[in-house]
């Protein structure tokens, strides 16, 4: 991508032409692929056209916290609400399936006005949204409603456009959250007494009489659209893709603002299906958590979680927690959320925790995460546009300052009209990152996933390999070689390595 400088290539010249002695000292001094690559970065990081460049070349390891419904582009929900005949509230800017009855139209008939197209996309997303009436929290929450119908029959060509644009930009891995069966599981919740003290067995055992059936048909769902994102990828043929090769794991996506035993039958969902299928590496509650249920029940919630992690012990759980500001909600609801996540639910991640400076003895419950591996999620546009915090009032810093693991996601890159590269140039614009220190933050995205196997590093301060892969991608060794066949984490992983020092070898 840079051409080596001269006057690096002029000394080496020199040295050549005056004597061995000089050569081989040249040749000592010479900076390895990963130091030229970091020079280069310094060089263009205040070139927005050459650093979005090299951020999009550069490989990006995963995306942890990534909802599928929210990644979608309001123009590809478009073009499916045309191609199924749906309809079009303009009053509301909502879709809904046919039969279009007043004062509903065909989508087809609305947006065959251009003026039409662009307030709906302006209405599905947060493209030039401007707060008057209506603020950007509410604006982005409500974008999930009106689209919802355009989601239902396209659950593959959703993945598709996520793989290749994760392909695009160099992600090898997303974890996606998605919520299939939970509409079917919330109503064997609405069903099921619900205790009035702290024992959810008798409820526990009566939604698993119920929930064998649903297990078995989410699962032949998910192996549904990935069959049909297979084919339209062209995966496994001559002409599959670079989607292909991104590797797609779920999490289980429980909506958090039912009641408490609807709530606890879509966990009980997700436990079965995080037990059960491979492709589900965990859960998540989703929904805001300004929310009056939230906040009603959040303890609640948190100590289902407690019980069913007890009966699931390797089933990983990661929760959007702090996803609150100042003034959104009481001060009473600021200062415990993520710390009960942490303590009382037992989750290995945390999604957003913006609001860690309001938590109850917030050093104390940083040096615990940090302690403890906790990886915080971190959701930078996500939480421009909804929370109104960005730039030094985010406590990305606070976190990487406390040695709490950090790694950059998208949240609803469809929704927020970003994608993962404009992640990381925000964070290079807001925080003035090292190269190295972005290379901490990718790797982090594939040590703290919730991929099955062993890692290749032995520690992540700093990232050291294990004795097994010492050698590096230069040097693999057969040790290495088994590693990587009985992991998915680590050849992940290892795909990352080897993409990284292609990257650096390039950047020179
Ligand atoms: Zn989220």
């Amino acid at each position: 991508m840079v051409v080596k400088s001269v006057s690096v290539k002029a000394v080496l010249i020199s040295a050549m032409l005056l004597s061995p002695w000089l050569s081989a000292a040249a040749n000592a001094a010479e900076p390895t692929d990963e130091q030229r690559t970091a020079h280069y970065f310094d060089s263009i990081r205040n070139s927005p056209v050459a650093l979005e460049m090299f951020l999009h070349a550069m490989p990006k390891g995963g995306d942890l916290h990534n909802h599928i419904d929210g990644a979608i582009y309001a123009e590809s929900f478009i073009t499916w609400a045309v191609k199924d005949g749906l309809c079009l509230t303009m009053a509301t800017m909502s879709l809904s399936p046919p039969p279009c009855a007043a004062p509903a139209v065909r989508v087809a008939d609305a947006v065959s006005n251009s003026e039409t197209y662009a307030k709906l996309v302006d209405a599905l997303s947060m493209r030039d949204f401007h707060a008057t009436t209506e603020s950007g929290h509410d604006h982005f929450f409500a974008t999930f409603g009106k689209f919802g119908a355009a989601s239902a029959h396209h659950r593959a060509d959703m993945l598709v456009e996520v793989a290749r644009r994760a392909a695009a930009q160099n992600i090898l891995y997303l974890e996606l959250m998605t919520s299939p069966g939970m509409n079917k599981a919330r109503d064997i919740g609405r069903e099921i007494p619900w205790p009035d003290n702290a024992s959810f067995a008798p409820a526990y055992d009566a939604t698993m009489a119920e929930m064998a059936p649903l297990v078995a048909e989410v699962r032949a769902t998910l192996d549904q659209n990935e069959a049909d994102m297979h084919a339209t990828l062209g995966c496994g043929t001559p002409h599959a893709e670079p989607a292909c090769a991104v590797t797609i794991r779920y999490l289980a996506q429980v909506i958090r603002t039912f009641p408490p035993q609807q709530v606890f039958a879509q966990d009980v969902l997700a436990y079965e299906l995080a037990s059960k299928d491979k492709r589900v590496v965990g859960l998540n509650l989703v929904a805001p958590e300004d929310d009056p249920v939230t906040l009603r029940d959040y303890t609640v919630q948190m100590q289902q979680l407690q019980y069913l992690g007890a009966r699931y012990p390797t089933v990983k759980l990661t929760l959007h927690a702090g996803e609150l500001a100042m003034g959104l909600v009481p001060p009473g609801d600021l200062d415990f959320h993520i710390k009960q996540a942490v303590e009382i639910a037992g989750a290995k991640r945390v999604g957003h925790a913006v609001d860690i400076a309001h938590e109850q003895d917030a050093s104390g419950l940083l040096v615990e995460m940090a302690a403890r591996h906790i990886m915080v999620e971190i959701n930078l546009t996500s939480n421009d546009v909804i929370l109104g915090v960005t730039g030094p009032e985010h406590p990305f810093m606070t976190y990487r300052r406390y040695g709490v693991p950090v790694a950059l996601s998208t949240d609803d890159e469809g929704v927020s009209r970003i994608d993962m590269t404009h992640e990381y140039v925000r964070v290079v614009h807001d925080f003035g990152l090292s190269y190295e220190e972005l290379k901490t933050l990718e790797r982090n995205s594939l040590e703290y996933s919730f991929l099955s196997g062993a890692s290749i590093w032995q520690t992540a301060t700093p990232y050291t390999l294990v004795t097994a892969c010492a050698g590096g991608v230069a040097k693999p060794k057969p040790a290495c070689d088994d590693l990587i066949a009985g992991s998915d984490r680590a050849a992940v992983q290892w795909k990352n390595e080897q993409a990284l020092a292609a990257f650096e070898a390039h950047t020179k």
